[in-house]
């Protein structure tokens, strides 16, 4: 496909002199192949199109919002209804009520919610709701986990102090030993445990939770009088309707909520077990436009067809084709692929690939071909896609692989990701 970037690079010389970097953050595509575009002009359901009018299939989702395809007719036609009314006023709608109401009913371990905006804030006011019930310290995040971008908790430091994170260590994901030497350690001020519902931290395989150690994790919390937080930012319901862990058994004190409960529209949640209400109710949590009404009528609709379609089902029925037709494809062209996590929110490396030289040559040839991968960081299927759409990206991988097998002896690592690798790895 003959795509033109020209938009795109003149927009990014133009950001390069009004904003630092020209982009900030994991939407950065300085870590990505020079080929990916910055900029986006439109979306529509499965599809994001760039400034220059290229049209990609889009794995990324938004990172995670899209979660029945972009513009949704039904939600956003929720959010247009509420936005003819009023959106940020002097103070929440009743619709705050509702979909708090909404969230308590869904979530399992629920008897409570705080709304903001970003996944990062829900984190956050996370931590700061269990020291201020619990009256300690020290909170342990998995090493490697993303909890956001807060000093406590970005994982590059520049700009930050040691002691943002005086009180924060890690343990290991999965590793019960590593858990209970972490608790042991922290003595009588342990303020809280953070997990993500399954570890899905980039570049790495991802892993499903061991039931010992989730349900470790409980033990450890309900005997140190800790809160147990789980991080459902990136995979609140993509894996359930309600807590990601309640199929454990588990049950998490808090749990933080973000990215496609609103299918797009900017809000996030704390949500709170009695364990915790007092805690939470006592910092001071709020920001200009965490109470918007829009993106809580937007919520209380995405809500209401994450209860009754069968949008889980049919991403994960698309997903597992998704991931047994790229293993035939990869396996065809001499390529063995590191296919993890859920197969609705799948990561896709290579094997013998310890620089990504080869996942980024692929990622390359399939948004040449009008697919948007990413080489490191796990993507995410959405209710719009299609099997048409799946037949078009297996298609499209087969002339990938085809073509990167071609060029295998010329792939070279990609500096910047090399650089951010060593920063954000042991
Ligand atoms: N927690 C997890 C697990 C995340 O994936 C993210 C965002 N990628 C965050 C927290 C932070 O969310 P936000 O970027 O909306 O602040």
């Amino acid at each position: 496909m003959d795509m033109s970037r020209g938009q795109d690079a003149a927009l990014r010389a133009r950001a390069l002199k009004v904003i630092p970097n020209g982009m900030y953050g994991h939407e950065s595509v300085r870590m990505l192949p020079d080929s990916f575009p910055q900029f986006f002009s439109k979306a529509e359901g499965a599809y994001i199109w760039d400034a220059d009018g290229n049209r990609y299939l889009d794995y990324m989702c938004a990172y995670g919002p899209s979660l029945f395809g972009y513009r949704d007719a039904r939600v956003d036609a929720a959010a247009q209804a509420q936005a003819a009314l009023g959106d940020t006023l002097t103070g929440p709608s009743p619709l705050m009520v509702e979909l708090a109401e909404t969230l308590v009913d869904m979530v399992d371990h629920a008897d409570w919610a705080m709304f903001c905006k970003n996944g990062t804030d829900a984190t956050t006011m996370a931590m700061s709701s269990a020291r201020a019930q619990t009256g300690k310290r020290i909170v342990l995040v998995a090493k490697g986990a993303y909890h956001g971008a807060a000093p406590w908790c970005t994982p590059i430091p520049a700009g930050t102090v040691a002691e943002d994170r005086a009180h924060v260590r890690t343990y290991a994901y999965n590793d019960v030993a590593s858990l209970e030497a972490a608790v042991s350690d922290a003595g009588d001020d342990l303020a809280a445990i953070f997990a993500s519902p399954f570890r899905h931290d980039a570049f790495i395989d991802q892993e499903a939770p061991e039931p010992a150690y989730a349900s470790r994790a409980r033990e450890l919390c309900d005997k140190t009088g800790a809160m147990l937080v789980v991080d459902e930012v990136r995979a609140g319901f993509r894996l359930a309707r309600g807590s990601s862990w309640s199929e454990l058994g588990v049950q998490p004190d808090l749990s933080a909520w973000g990215k496609c409960f609103a299918n797009g529209h900017p809000i996030s949640a704390l949500l709170g077990s009695d364990s915790c209400r007092e805690g939470a109710g006592s910092i001071y949590a709020t920001g200009s436009f965490w109470l918007s009404a829009v993106p809580m009528a937007a919520a209380i609709e995405t809500l209401r067809i994450v209860r009754e379609s069968d949008y889980l089902e049919h991403m994960v029925r698309l997903g597992g084709r998704l991931r047994s037709g790229l293993d035939a494809a990869a396996k065809k062209h001499g390529f063995t692929l590191r296919q993890t996590g859920p197969v609705q929110m799948p990561q896709i490396m290579f094997a013998d690939d310890p620089d990504f030289r080869v996942g980024y040559g692929w990622a390359e040839e399939m948004l040449e071909r009008g697919i948007y991968v990413h080489p490191w960081h796990n993507m995410f299927l959405c209710a719009a896609m299609t099997d048409a759409d799946i037949d078009l990206t297996l298609n499209a991988a087969d002339d990938a692989f085809a073509a990167l097998a071609a060029r295998r002896g010329d792939l070279a690592p990609h500096p910047i990701l090399v650089a951010l690798a060593a920063a954000t790895a042991g």
